[in-house]
């Protein structure tokens, strides 16, 4: 029995081990809900296994079913099936960080270091124009932008949480939402305090009510937090079992603050306060020590590397190469749009790749088939949905794309997973699939107002603008004060 077989044959079992139900007749086939094809099937299963002229049986939000395309369509009858010719399968991706309303402030301030950019820009223009309304605009846009490209599940972090879980509820992607929790005034809470006590709130109002919605906290960062409000932030997240997302060892500025301020490294002291005794998503890790990668490790601490950021902010080269071979799981992210300035995972991959090659000088860093891993079953596992997401396999949530391969950039096609990394865009993402739902057929959108979505984020761009504009007039104004 070949692999594919073997597949198809668990599947077939699965699907018919409803143990209520007498078994269904061997001649009828089995109606489910969807059949996905594809020329090319890539499971991201542990062997990496790509099945020419596959699909994926769809049924009550599961994969009940991989394999060739001629067994999976013999073997059941779907009320809904996408033709797959010239077009390849593979497990939606997984932007494992992100903040997704700053798609509202993409390029608001560009060309800053890290701390001059947080500090003089994206705190006071968030405090100015966040509130709810931005939230919903925003995260929307961002819904819009990361279906397009193929993301399926994405790990965000931003202010008014209700307002981006409503989003991904109505939209049907899936999501873990970080309730910010920071030391300052913020949009949505005045102290560490108030904003642990609201992300509580929170965390109660989504727990268990919709299983595409995960809601966690996210403290920010060890620079805008103190030792005990981040003890506090976990103990409150052990409570609710939730897990937390953080900031974590990003730039030169912050490793200096925590030797400066706690004495040692940022994952040193956090290993130190009990930090990473649950769940842990870590964001950025582009400074991470050689003492400080196995407690990344033992941890289980999940690293999100952010390429784009990274570089466009010049916090550094995070070592991936380094971290993987240590056994530490690593996803990819994009980071907000204010600092990327996009959410496309496909340019992700790439720039991951190329900036772990050109950094160590070897062109063997970082293979195709491994940072494909990172958007996929690697990042789902870093996040900690790796037994239901990140690959094609049944029993698994059925969340899947599918991308056109018949675009000149893909013509010929050698190699699959090599084109997956190195050509495919995010307008080459053509069917996404979420929890069997079908959100995006043939780039046309069934859960988001386009349309609605772009209107009301220009006038609310306009608004900003014009707000921007007449705050600059003012501070370039003469004063009459002499110095
Ligand atoms: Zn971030």
């Amino acid at each position: 029995m070949n692999r594919t077989t073997l597949f198809l044959v668990t599947g077939l079992l699965l699907a018919a081990c409803t143990p209520a139900e007498p078994p269904p007749p061997q001649t009828t086939a089995n109606t489910i809900d969807l059949i996905v094809n594809g020329d090319y099937v890539v499971t991201m299963d542990e062997s990496l296994t790509v099945i020419e002229n596959g699909a994926v049986a769809v049924d009550d939000s599961l994969i009940v079913a991989v394999g060739p395309a001629d067994e999976i369509n013999a073997a059941y009858e779907a009320r809904e099936s996408l033709d797959g010719s010239r077009r390849v399968v593979l497990p939606g991706l997984v932007n494992g960080h992100s903040h997704a309303a700053m798609t509202l402030l993409r390029g608001v301030a560009d060309d800053l270091a890290l701390m001059d950019w947080l500090t003089n820009y994206i705190f006071p223009a968030e405090v100015e124009f966040v509130d709810a309304e931005f939230v919903r605009i925003g995260t929307e846009l961002a819904c819009w932008e990361m279906i397009r490209g193929g993301t399926t599940t994405f790990v965000d972090m931003y202010y008014y949480p209700d307002a981006i879980a409503d989003v991904v509820e109505r939209c049907g992607m899936r999501a873990l939402i970080s309730a910010t929790v920071i030391d300052q005034r913020s949009p949505d809470a005045e102290s560490a305090a108030d904003s642990i006590d609201k992300g509580v709130g929170f965390i109660e109002r989504w727990q268990d009510r919709n299983s595409r919605i995960t809601p966690i906290f996210g403290p920010h960062a060890n620079y805008t937090l103190n030792a005990e409000q981040l003890r506090e932030t976990r103990e409150a997240a052990q409570e609710y079992g939730v897990p937390i997302s953080i900031h974590l060892s990003e730039s030169p500025y912050e490793v200096q603050y925590s030797k400066d301020t706690y004495g040692s490294t940022s994952i040193v002291m956090l290993e130190g306060i009990g930090f990473f005794e649950g769940p842990t998503i870590a964001a950025h890790v582009v400074w991470p020590t050689d003492e400080e990668i196995p407690i990344l490790r033992d941890r289980k601490v999940g690293v999100i590397h952010n390429p784009t950021s990274n570089m466009k902010i010049a916090s550094g080269v995070s070592p991936v190469t380094k971290m993987l071979a240590a056994g530490v799981r690593v996803g990819l992210g994009t980071d907000g749009a204010a600092s990327n300035n996009d959410l496309d995972m496909w340019e992700e991959m790439r720039l991951a790749t190329l900036l772990q090659k050109v950094d160590r000088m070897d062109p063997e860093a970082l293979p195709a088939a491994t940072v494909l891993r990172m958007a996929t079953i690697g990042g789902a596992t870093a996040i900690g949905l790796g037994d239901s997401i990140g690959s094609l396999e049944a029993g698994k949530r059925a969340d899947l794309i599918q991308v056109e391969f018949d675009d000149v950039h893909h013509v010929p096609t050698f190699d699959v997973l090599s084109h997956l990394v190195y050509v495919t865009d995010e307008q080459d993402v053509s069917t996404v699939v979420v929890d069997g739902a079908v959100l995006m057929r043939d780039g046309k959108f069934l859960t988001l107002d386009t349309g609605r979505v772009a209107s009301e984020a220009n006038a609310l761009a306009a608004r900003i603008q014009s707000a921007l504009a007449a705050r600059n007039a003012e501070a370039s104004a003469p004063t009459g004060e002499q110095e």
